[in-house]
Formats: structure tokens, sequence, C-alpha cells
């Protein structure tokens, strides 16, 4: 972990080898459907143009990102696979996303005829998904007459191209849901109704992670992988009961920078919290809020050195945080936050769990102060490792 273009003692290690075994894993579960990547919000906080190029050359053909800078962002990387925006874009840029080869979504008549009016006079084709409302209550279409103008509004112009068609479940990641099994049969149906009208997108699809984990069934052809690709489960529910094992691809660590033994009332950190009872050893972690790790996470999380757990005592700061040590520790030691050191292991869902939040949010709040670097093929790529800058 030497050659890297950065001067900090903290860094996040993505492990490209996870996310490739756990895109063929999906592959194999579905092998009748199209995988897209979703890597949206900097691939989750795991680097969407790593992630991308990974997914891609492990078996998924498509990507989606949530906004337009996100796309362009991968296409001035050079990704020239094709790239759903999954939220709305302003009907002015259709033209640069037509120039970028997106896909876009559209789930509101008034849009497609600025879309129209802004394309016509170029020679543009714009790739549209229809978004449907379901149940979710986000954003989407729940009306079908809007439906069936929109795809014929979309059909009759020469610069859209109706590609296709999708929905998003609210609770897909619970196994009793009344509502899952009601949006599925709500989305069968105006798939339905849109083909007996003649209208027959290339592009059907509805399952996020937890809903191809259940293999939800039906007339779709496509897969939209987030927290799962990164190997993380969509809910605790879905965790006791995956039909194959995910590999958690991100792991975080740090070092030791300062070590110093306490002496019986010495008190650590801002507020005074933690007092020590005894003579203590303390190290100080050059990681803190500003980095991503919460400061709520105190008290509460742990840190693995030497394979051992150890408490975080005190508040953490904006750059730094305290642990109680077992004994006396080497100054530069590796702490590991999240991931595995020997047979011990912090998951992401620990962390959540204390932050009192879901997996998801963790590593995306990871920020981009914490150089990401990357494992492939088993090795710790040198010449894709990033400057860290901001
Ligand atoms: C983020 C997102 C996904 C991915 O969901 P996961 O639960 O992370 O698999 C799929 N579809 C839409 C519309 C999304 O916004």
């Amino acid at each position: 972990m030497d050659k890297h273009h950065f001067f900090r003692d903290t860094w996040a290690e993505i492990n490209l080898d996870d996310i490739s075994k756990n895109v063929q894993s999906f592959k194999k579960h579905l092998p009748d459907d199209k995988i897209m990547a979703v890597v949206k919000a900097n691939g989750y906080g795991h680097d969407a143009y790593q992630t991308a190029v990974t997914a891609l050359e492990s078996g998924a053909e498509y990507l989606a990102v949530a906004i337009l800078d996100e796309a362009i962002a991968l296409r001035k990387r050079g990704i020239s696979a094709p790239i759903l925006v999954m939220n709305r874009i302003r009907p002015e840029y259709v033209n640069l996303a037509a120039e970028n080869e997106l896909s876009i979504t559209v789930f509101h008549k008034e849009w497609i005829h600025e879309a129209i009016s802004y394309m016509k006079e170029t020679n543009l084709t714009l790739n549209l998904h229809i978004k449907l409302d379901t149940g979710m209550g986000r954003v989407g279409i729940k009306d079908e007459e809007e439906l069936l103008d929109m795809a014929s509004l979309i059909d009759k112009s020469s610069n859209l191209h109706f590609e296709g068609i999708f929905t998003h479940f609210a609770t897909a990641d619970e196994w009793d849901s009344a509502l899952f099994d009601e949006q599925t049969k709500r989305f069968k149906n105006q798939v339905e109704t849109l083909k007996k009208r003649g209208f027959a997108p290339p592009l059907i699809h509805c399952a996020n992670s937890a809903a191809s984990l259940r293999k939800v069934k039906g007339p779709f052809n496509l897969v939209r992988l987030g927290i799962s690709m990164y190997g993380l489960a969509p809910s605790m529910e879905i965790k006791k009961a995956l039909p194959f094992p995910l590999a958690e691809a991100f792991s975080l660590h740090t070092r030791l920078i300062h070590v110093k033994k306490l002496m019986p009332g010495d008190t650590v950190s801002y507020g005074a919290t933690y007092t020590a009872k005894e003579e203590e050893w303390v190290g100080t972690l050059p990681i803190g809020y500003a980095d991503g790790w919460q400061r709520r996470l105190s008290p509460g999380a742990s840190v693995l050195i030497d394979g051992e757990r150890m408490p975080i005592i005190g508040r953490i700061c904006m750059d730094q945080c305290m642990v109680r040590l077992s004994n006396r520790k080497e100054v530069g030691e590796l702490v590991t936050l999240i991931g595995r050191q020997e047979d011990e292991r912090i998951e992401m869902d620990e962390v959540a769990a204390l932050a009192n939040t879901i997996n998801y949010e963790i590593p995306c709040l990871i920020s981009s102060r914490v150089p990401r670097v990357f494992v492939k093929n088993g090795r710790i790529s040198e010449n894709m490792n990033v400057i860290l800058n901001f």
C-alpha cells in the first residue's frame, strides 16, 4: 500500500473482484435477464467508473445513474455502454443527452412535447424509458390514458425512440408485502395494455436488488442491480434468506497516528465524555465525521487492530477519533473500521445499525476526502489509483 497518489493514512479499499463475483452470481441466478448495473452516487461510494467497467466486464450490459451529470462524467471517461438516467432531466438538455447517446426517463406528457420542440431541427435520436408509478409514490405516471398518449407521441416523433418501460418497488425488501404483489400486478397490466395497442419497447424492467434476489416473475427482461452488486443485502430480512452468498466489496482502513497512556481520571475528546478508570492505552485515528465516519457512531463502534476488536471512545471529531487499545500498539499500525482482519469482521450492516440507518447510506457518506484504492485480480491495482482531488 505504498505507491498511491495521496498522502493521508486513511483509505477505502474497493475489491472489484467481489463486484465481479456478485454480477456473475446474479447472471447465473437470472440467466434470462439482462443486467443494468446501477452506479449512481459514485457507485454507492465505491467509484462509479471502476464499478461500471468491472460490471460490464462481468456480464452487465447496461448502466444506470440518477442524474445527467453522472452519465456525462462516465461518457467523458470513455464508457460507451448504454446508460439510463433514472431521474428527470430538464427538457432543454435533451440534445445534450442525445449527443451523449444516453437513455432518459420520462413520466410527463408535457415533457415529451417540449423535448420534441427542442429536437425538431436536429437529426438526433433520444432513447426514452417511460416510468410508471405503481405504488412507490415518487415519480412515474399512474394513468393508463396518459401512458398510451405518451407512447404514441414517442412513436410518432422521428427524434424519439421508445426503448423501455419501468417501475420501482417500495417494499421488495420485505418478504410479506401486499404492496409488492400489487405493484407487480399493476406493472404487468400496464405492459399488457401497451402490447395490446402495439407498443413493444425492447426493455421492460422493474426489479431492484431485492426483487432480483427473490426472482420476481413476469414479462420482464432486465434487472437494475444496485446494492447487492456491491455485496450488500437490501435488508436484514432478505439477508437471512439469500439465494447465494454476496461478497462485500467495500472496506475502510486507517493507521494509528498517536499512541498514549491515560491515567485514571484522564478524559478523551470534546465534552470529556470518556474518563479512564484505570491506566489504559489509547490510540488516535486520522478519520472523522468529515470523512463520513459519523459522529453518532461513538459510543458504540469498534475497530479492528491485529485482528482484535477495540472500541472507539469519546466523541468523534471532524478529522480524528480515539480508540481504546487492549495493550500498547505502534504508530503506523493498520486499523480496519469496516472489513476483515484475521477472523474478525466488521460488516457494513453493523456500522449501519449503530448509525441507525441502512447499509446503503454508509459507503455513500464516506466522503471524497477518503481515497478509494482498488483490488483487481487479487492485487491492489496501482495504475487505477486516483489522485485525491476535491
Ligand atoms: C437506486 C435504484 C435502483 C437500485 O436499487 P437497489 O436496491 O440498490 O438494487 C433501482 N431502480 C431505481 C429506480 C433506483 O433509483
